[in-house]
């Protein structure tokens, strides 16, 4: 096995070992279980404390053993460094490497293990000497390790991140060589110190007397929202840059190098950036690992409903995740499935659900639909230390099969067969995109108080994606710093949920692409702040204000349906909230209405524009801008997707999409889709609580099979298919 041969299958893996490890023999037991099972790569978890116990003095025996042992069955090794877990004598050679939180305090926690958290936060590399060291042993380990032809794969982080928060108590980091590091960025991003006081409305007379905020509440202030810019985009970029740098010039063989994160970060970003720092981007998947969210329907029920539940961690966990890193991905470039539940989660004494075959497909045949392109379990046999103990497994503690293991092995081994579909970055681009901005994240993560503005913006980007998935839409992500990349130009429609923090360079570009031919459908509150955090005057940003011709006339908090809670903030004394109610459709939207949602805006616009009412106001507006159409409707929509779900919300956004996305399967089964160059797959799901049988649409010319043995009728030019309540089918059509 060597990369080029590897490289042209579907890869399945397992995650084999990371220290401290089982015994040697049962390791080499079971990766022969893999390899009989038909998978074709295990991933081996590599640490800087174990294998360089003394400085220049290397231990990589094991790992040479194991890969040898790979390479005799033909196996892949995708190889994951843990640089968080560094040996003790770097901290003790380079004590300024100590990270230093926002309360000033320095991170005490010095990874003594790979639990918690792999490490994390580990040593700032911002100092040059824990950096030069990192570096080192980096091209020791690839150069030594790398000999063995059958690694197809370098992982430079295990899931990226520092995690401060939870594992050492406050953000990081601030130390006086990252803010050294922020100060040479600052001035390379500004240049002049005038520059930057005129954007942030400060009087700095240097760069060098520039300070982050660090006050206990975070502020939407320059200093704050910068500040974590640079530290999530630019200042840990660095880090992923410089692995993949020692990496490739110590490598013999060239091989891809990844890295992964512990979940996608909805909502921001980073992950188009991460995903720049190295050849492509991979995420760990725990489908059952996260409760769905507390503002939901469903979750307000004593005990949770099986079926809306598993829905969930199908649409939630899996699809949306996948779809959001896949969307960041660098064009073409492949996304890894990087760490998948292969067990029960366990958590201390908190045993997770046992998967069983019908979840386990339900799982894999969701996030193949999302994209991905390869799929690695976490883990080959139950864990054996911390809170994870006997945990996350595809095999139990003892035992050489178990049921969601052979199913797993089944629906990969399918997979395998079809590399040319499914080893590909092929899932069509969507007709609709939904947008982010890292500089409206950021801003949202400033606003501290009750955290309110983050949680609704985060809750209604996803019910948003819900509301987009349950229709059969298939959807994207873009970036507002992305837009004018040329695939954005080919969507039919770009949806911005709750922009609050607007700069002029995404509204101008909204606008552009409206006037090209574009539908850009925004939410109220857009552009009230810019990406400073600082108030607009008017309350909306200029440009989009100009575009459509409208004024914001009042902007109320609403209430929810009957007074409930699950997100109203405290009413101060009286008088703050207007009741529950929906907007009321007119001209372009005359006989449809939605719920408000949170807040209802309302503005003075032409009548002809006006598309909704609330009190008589103008709550909606749609107007032609150029060959194009923008639409301002003043509430959270995407709220609607799963709270308070209610059908006359979601037939008002199905007849604001009507025209832009093509006729989809009309039923109740929702298809996704992956291209390959003379075949096809598609993946169906019921999200349904019954069997549901439907005839499908099909191209012409082609012949439908279903490659794990389900039943398929067809006839001319469709299909019909039975798929049971919330199981997903695999299709191939292939062309004749
Ligand atoms: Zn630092």
């Amino acid at each position: 096995m060597n990369k080029e041969q590897f490289w042209k299958q579907f890869p399945l893996g397992a995650h084999l070992c990371r220290e401290p490890m089982p015994p040697m023999s049962e390791l080499i037991h079971d990766m022969n279980i893999l390899k009989s099972k038909g998978f074709n790569l295990v991933k081996l978890q590599e640490h800087w404390m174990y294998d360089e116990p003394t400085e220049g003095t290397y231990c990589f025996d094991k790992y040479h053993e194991l890969i040898t042992h790979a390479a005799k069955l033909e196996m892949g090794v995708y190889l994951g460094l843990t640089c968080e877990h560094a040996p003790n004598w770097l901290w003790q050679k380079h004590p300024n490497c100590r990270m230093e939180h926002k309360n000033g305090t320095k991170v005490m926690f010095q990874a003594q293990s790979t639990l918690p958290g792999d490490g994390k936060p580990g040593p700032c590399y911002d100092d040059p000497g824990a950096m030069a060291d990192q570096l080192r042993f980096i091209k020791k380990v690839v150069s030594e390790l790398g000999q063995h032809q059958n690694i197809v794969l370098w992982n430079t982080w295990q899931e990226i991140g520092y995690w401060a928060e939870w594992n050492s108590g406050d953000t990081v980091c601030y130390c006086p060589q990252t803010m050294a590091f922020y100060r040479r960025w600052l001035q390379s991003v500004y240049v002049d110190i005038d520059a930057l006081n005129q954007h942030w409305r400060t009087r700095y007379m240097s760069f060098e007397s520039v300070e982050a905020d660090r006050g206990l509440a975070n502020y939407a202030i320059p200093q704050q929202i910068f500040f974590r810019y640079f530290v999530e985009n630019v200042q840990m970029a660095n880090v992923l840059q410089q692995r993949y740098k020692a990496i490739k010039e110590a490598d013999p063989f060239d091989r891809p190098v990844f890295a992964h994160k512990g979940y996608a970060e909805v909502g921001s970003g980073v992950d188009w950036v991460y995903a720049r720092t190295q050849d492509f981007l991979g995420t760990s998947c725990y489908p059952a690992w996260r409760k769905a969210h507390r503002f939901d329907d469903f979750m307000q029920e004593k005990r949770l409903p099986r079926h809306e539940a598993l829905l969930a961690e199908m649409w939630d966990e899996l699809s949306y995740k996948m779809d959001y890193i896949r969307s960041a991905s660098k064009n073409g470039a492949p996304v890894w499935a990087a760490e998948y539940q292969g067990g029960p989660i366990n958590t201390d004494f908190s045993k997770g659900r046992v998967p069983k075959a019908d979840d386990m497909r339900r799982w894999m045949l969701t996030t193949m639909g999302a994209g991905a392109t390869a799929i690695s379990f976490w883990v080959t046999r139950a864990e054996i230390m911390g809170p994870e103990s006997n945990g996350f497994s595809l095999l139990d503690s003892e035992g050489d099969s178990t049921v969601r293991f052979e199913e797993a092995a089944r629906i990969g081994n399918v997979l395998k067969a079809y590399p040319d579909i499914f080893a590909l970055n092929n899932k069509p681009q969507a007709e609709v995109a939904l947008l982010v901005d890292e500089n409206n994240f950021q801003v949202v993560k400033s606003m501290s108080f009750n955290n309110a503005v983050q949680e609704y913006y985060l809750y209604n980007l996803r019910g948003w994606y819900k509301t987009l998935w349950g229709m059969g839409i298939a959807c994207d992500f873009a970036l507002g710093s992305y837009l004018d990349e040329a695939k954005v130009s080919r969507y039919k429609a770009i949806i911005v949920p709750f922009a609050i923090a607007m700069s002029d360079t995404v509204a101008m570009a909204l606008v552009e692409y409206a006037k090209a031919g574009g539908k850009v459908i925004m939410e109220g509150s857009c552009g009230r702040l810019n990406e400073c955090g600082y108030a607009t005057r008017g309350e909306i940003n200029p440009h989009i204000r100009q575009a459509l011709d409208v004024k914001v006339l009042e902007h109320t908090l609403v209430r929810e349906p009957n007074d409930e809670c699950r997100w109203t903030q405290p009413e101060r004394t009286w008088g703050e909230y207007a009741d529950a109610g929906f907007i009321a459709g007119t001209g372009k939207m005359k006989g449809f209405s939605a719920r408000a949602n949170v807040f209802v805006e309302t503005y003075q616009a032409p009548p002809q524009d006006t598309c909704f009412t609330w009190n008589e106001n103008p709550a909606g507006i749609c107007k032609d801008v150029g060959k194009g159409q923008m639409w301002l409707v003043g509430t959270l929509l995407g709220v609607s997707g799963t709270a308070y779900v209610n059908d006359d919300t979601s037939n008002a956004v199905k007849q604001m999409l009507a025209k832009i996305v093509g006729p989809g399967h009309d039923g109740q089964l929702l298809i996704q889709k992956r291209k390959g160059t003379n075949r096809q797959a598609w993946i169906i799901t019921n999200p349904c609580k019954e069997a549901v049988t439907e005839k499908i649409i099909i191209p012409q010319g082609v012949r439908v099979a279903d490659p794990l043995g389900g039943n398929v009728v067809q006839e001319s030019g469709a299909i019909t298919i039975t798929v049971g309540p919330l199981d997903v089918r695999l299709l191939v059509l292939e062309q004749l």
